[in-house]
């Protein structure tokens, strides 16, 4: 997908100022080389949100948002990164090359020109029949089920006749050709005979928009009760994708916006029968379980979704399976409007009204937390320690998907008051990398994937790299893979002051790195991660490559640029002359921590070696102590 080059990005990236673009939606003040905001992607009272226009970056530390400029425009606005490209390619006067040939897309032009003339044909034709009065059947249906003549009209409700070719019929008569409704799924060839007929007969239309009103396709919903298909929906096309479509959006998403809040119900008929009674900010997906991209249209929205499902099992049954989409798209606050069993949407909204839903909206209670009371007994402790322990493995993939770190902090001690298991151990097993699926298994895949801007590390198993025989002096563990560190780190949780510092020192000044792995300082590194990049980067430096702070910007975006970013971010000044000794005394602090942590872990070992009985593995322990003791002195 690379269609502009690494070059053009970083023209654009440079040209433009993050605090500019960020200041239009947020109001930031200055503190000092930073900038400080209440944070669009969460709600908060109190600051968390920092830019920093020198590395081009914002963080924030409420919700660990962070990224560069492109991603706060993917964000805020919803663009793909290619139309964040385009706008500040636009707003700087960079030249962009042409996406596509000439040629190819004027073609791509005239076809999308046809079909929505035939889709907007269609859905002035379908609308005409259902207010002409001429099919008594549909106009007595949408009486039955109270749905008042300006709804009709705001959605474009329409009826498509029975017999096999009105709406081809009406199009030639309009010179609308017919290989265009064809192309648009709404007409198809005849077997025999020539000539084509109409896909929807003896239907209600529901025209699907999108957000800038245009018709996409059509849902057809069955008049008589024979049909064996109560809906039927236009084939996928080049313009319309099932999947990414919600119905109702065009006339919601104002609605949303001011409320702050989507309500998400099953089917088309709930959202019109909502917005006839009041409630406009209903949207349903098109017959299908909920897809990512329909969440993440509605996430540009709100932030605040209720899920308004039919009263019964299978309702209950399709919030439950929505609950794992929505956090993925990073949903903070996710509702489960719990109806009378039974009824549906459209029974409340002509029974009670626009004041009955609100009711039941604001009664709405968190889905997780439903869940939670569903999967262990409530708060009375009475759950069995093998329940709590199903329960926990259940709730853990979902819990996994929180990005937002203080509602996941939140969640674990309300899991931690019902079940009486510690915080800590609940944040452990929830912890992203825990579980066998998603983030952690995104996480491996990225070194491989970081490979592609820098060579691979220099650097072997055991930790020996090209400046072994370097005038720094030994390297700790360069004859065997000695003390192996805490068990292989997945998921990168933010440096400690000391990391911090030292990757701000070396981001500043690159010749600092060959001291850095001379050192044997990324080695005792806690984040062994960021030391690893830092390897690579170094091993990049050695042959002219990218400089570091270059390296910086072309790493994908992720946990691990997050990570360094964040302590970009937090970077004071710093005084030039001043970095070669703040970077001697931080590294020296980092190796001296590391050999009390792992002088202290050694000895353990050795007592409970020596407790077994196990001379061989004391043995060991105490070879790996002493040359501790010569890196130490060496570190000295
Ligand atoms: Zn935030």
């Amino acid at each position: 997908m690379a269609i502009y080059s690494e070059a053009v990005i970083h023209e654009i990236r440079s040209r433009t100022a993050i605090d500019q673009v960020i200041g239009e939606s947020v109001r930031l003040e200055r503190r000092g080389n930073r900038l400080l905001g209440l944070c669009p992607f969460h709600s908060e009272k109190s600051p968390s949100f920092n830019v920093n226009p020198e590395i081009g970056r914002y963080h924030c530390f409420g919700c660990q948002a962070s990224g560069d400029v492109f991603s706060f425009l993917q964000k805020r606005d919803g663009l793909s990164f290619l139309e964040a490209i385009e706008k500040l390619a636009g707003q700087t006067g960079v030249q962009l090359p042409a996406r596509e040939s000439n040629a190819r897309s004027d073609i791509a032009q005239a076809d999308k020109e046809r079909y929505f003339r035939a889709t907007q044909f269609a859905a002035q034709f379908y609308a005409d029949n259902l207010l002409s009065g001429r099919y008594p059947e549909a106009t007595a249906y949408i009486a039955r089920r109270g749905v008042p003549l300006e709804t009709v009209r705001s959605f474009g409700l329409g009826y498509a006749p029975s017999e096999w070719s009105t709406l081809v019929d009406a199009a030639a008569a309009k010179r609308v050709p017919v290989a265009d409704l064809e192309y648009a799924g709404l007409a198809k060839p005849r077997e025999r005979g020539g000539g084509h007929f109409d896909m929807f007969r003896n239907r209600l239309m529901f025209p699907v928009r999108d957000l800038s009103k245009r018709v996409v396709a059509f849902s057809g919903r069955a008049l008589s009760s024979e049909e064996k298909a109560k809906y039927i929906n236009s084939p996928e096309t080049p313009f319309y994708k099932k999947a990414k479509e919600l119905f109702g959006i065009d006339l919601a998403q104002g609605p949303i916006k001011a409320a702050q809040r989507a309500i998400l119900v099953e089917g088309n008929f709930d959202v019109v029968s909502l917005h006839a009674h009041g409630v406009s900010q209903a949207v349903a997906p098109l017959g299908t379980a909920l897809t990512i991209d329909q969440v993440r249209l509605l996430r540009r929205f709100t932030k605040s979704v209720v899920l308004f499902f039919d009263g019964d099992k299978a309702g209950r049954a399709a919030a439950r399976k929505s609950l794992d989409i929505l956090l993925e798209a990073d949903f903070p606050e996710i509702l489960f409007a719990q109806l009378p069993d039974g009824a549906d949407p459209d029974d409340i909204a002509r029974r009670g009204g626009a004041d009955a839903v609100q009711a039941l909206v604001q009664q709405a209670k968190p889905l997780l937390d439903l869940l939670i009371e569903e999967l262990i007994l409530p708060a009375t402790g009475s759950a069995s320690p093998s329940a709590k322990a199903a329960a926990v493995s259940e709730l853990a993939p979902l819990m996994a998907k929180i990005k937002d770190t203080t509602l996941l902090e939140a969640w674990i001690q309300e899991i931690s008051r019902r079940t009486g298991l510690s915080a800590g151990e609940l944040a452990r097993r929830f912890r992203p990398g825990a579980t066998a699926t998603g983030y952690a298994s995104s996480q491996s895949a990225r070194p491989a994937a970081r490979a592609s801007f820098v060579p691979q590390p220099t650097v072997n198993e055991t930790g020996s790299t090209p400046f072994d025989d370097a005038p720094f002096g030994d390297a700790p563990f360069d004859d065997g893979p000695l003390p192996a560190g805490p068990e292989a780190e997945v998921v990168l949780t933010p440096l400690s002051p000391m990391e911090t510092e030292l990757i701000v020192l070396l981001h500043r000044r690159a010749a600092l790195l060959l001291p850095f792995l001379h050192t044997r300082t990324d080695l005792c590194m806690e984040q062994r991660e960021v030391a690893e990049w830092a390897r690579a980067v170094a091993a990049a430096h050695q042959e002219n490559g990218p400089s570091l702070s270059r390296a910086f910007e072309m790493l994908e975006e992720g946990p691990l640029k997050s990570v360094i970013g964040r302590a970009l971010m937090l970077a004071g000044p710093l005084y030039e002359e001043k970095i070669q000794t703040a970077f001697h005394a931080v590294s020296l602090k980092i190796r001296r921590a590391w050999v009390v942590t792992t002088r202290a872990r050694l000895l353990d070992e050795l007592q409970a070696a020596s407790k077994r009985g196990d001379d061989d593995g004391a043995f060991v322990l105490l070879n790996q102590l002493q040359r501790l003791n010569e890196f130490e002195r060496d570190a000295r």
